[in-house]
């Protein structure tokens, strides 16, 4: 007999990873081209030596580090294994079975996945035509049941974010006893707008039920040792430190991560030519004939509807992973100029 399994985890898909194989263009995991900087990857040699030991439970280094950059206390910051750890950790903090989270969809994928495992329930709010949060909508959707909302921002897969003052504002409006989520990702891509440039940390300031959720996994480009941070209230970080796996970020990753954050004006120097590279694919797309609105990320979004299945399919043909979502887009990652340049080859054709 084999044992007795959760039965409702029955209905709960696992997380599907972007696929590869050898010699492919993978643009389909919103990763980075580029490795380690010099000085990243010296801090990870010397970081290898010390392995037979746990790693510091507490992160201290790297918590003060980032608590220093971001102008927060080390009691607002806490670290996870990837900010897919954090995220599923806040859904333990806040909801138990019959609680309800919010977000927006189309977004990033583990959002109903860690909510359904914890036996709570997922609110899908439809992102407006322009493929940006309808937050009247979500503010609209809220129950006395809700617990939780996810704000992506930008958001994956459209790469659209909400303007400041229309966060402020809902922000604003969510009553307090329901925790906020600003997961911010694909930050490091976004660059100031005319004013509307969300820095949700900033936000966070004064607003105990707001969280902001960042990673080393992209522009950093730390994808492979997973590691992401959070900044809140002491009180929420207080609750993380206690659904939290013990050692969950290892030393490897610690070092590397303060590292790259004294590497941060060369590490975000990437970030430009990526972004200059980001635009040279939408512009070409768009001269293309295809509908592709402005990205704030390290990808872009052709909302192809049924078509969307297909393109990728033939684009997987000519060696190019893309990430087809059901019927409604496909989210190209802007990879080296060459690999953009076997995309736009493949795209412009198809
Ligand atoms: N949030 C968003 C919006 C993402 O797109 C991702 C990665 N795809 C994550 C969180 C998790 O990233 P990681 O666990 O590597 O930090």
């Amino acid at each position: 007999m084999t044992a007795r399994i959760r039965p409702d985890l029955d209905a709960i898909p696992a997380y599907v990873p972007g696929r590869t194989f050898p010699g492919a263009i993978k643009l389909a995991s919103n990763e980075t081209t580029q490795g380690p900087l010099p000085s990243v990857r010296d801090a990870i040699a010397e970081a290898v030596g010390g392995v037979n030991r746990y790693p510091d439970n507490r992160a201290t280094a790297l918590v003060e580090s980032l608590a220093k950059k971001l102008g927060v206390a080390a009691e607002n910051v806490a670290v996870g294994s990837g900010s897919v750890s954090l995220c599923q950790e806040v859904v333990q903090i806040t909801c138990g079975p019959g609680d309800e989270v919010l977000f927006a969809w189309r977004s990033f994928e583990a959002y109903p996945i860690v909510t359904s495992v914890a036996g709570a329930t997922p609110v899908l709010v439809p992102l407006t035509a322009d493929h940006v949060h309808d937050l009247d909508a979500m503010l609209a959707a809220i129950t006395d049941r809700t617990r939780l909302i996810f704000v992506c921002n930008p958001n994956n897969p459209t790469g659209t974010v909400v303007q400041r003052d229309k966060l402020e504002a809902f922000l604003d409006a969510v009553p307090s006893n329901i925790l906020v989520v600003l997961d911010e990702a694909y930050f490091e891509y976004t660059r100031p707008d005319a004013g509307n440039h969300t820095d949700g940390v900033e936000l966070a300031r004064g607003r105990r039920n707001v969280i902001v959720l960042r990673t080393f996994s992209k522009a950093y480009g730390l994808a492979g040792l997973r590691v992401g941070y959070a900044v809140a209230d002491p009180e929420v970080i207080t609750a993380l430190s206690k659904v939290r796996i013990a050692f969950a970020v290892s030393t490897v990753a610690q070092q590397a991560a303060v590292a790259s954050l004294e590497a941060s004006a060369e590490l975000l120097a990437r970030t430009d030519a990526l972004i200059a590279e980001r635009d040279r694919v939408r512009d070409a797309l768009v001269a293309g004939g295809y509908d592709v609105g402005a990205s704030q990320s390290n990808f872009v979004w052709l909302p192809l509807a049924e078509r969307s299945g297909e393109f990728a399919a033939a684009a997987a043909e000519q060696g190019v992973l893309l990430r087809a979502y059901g019927n409604d887009g496909v989210r190209v990652t802007i990879g080296d100029p060459h690999e953009n340049d076997a995309f736009l080859k493949f795209a412009l054709q198809a």
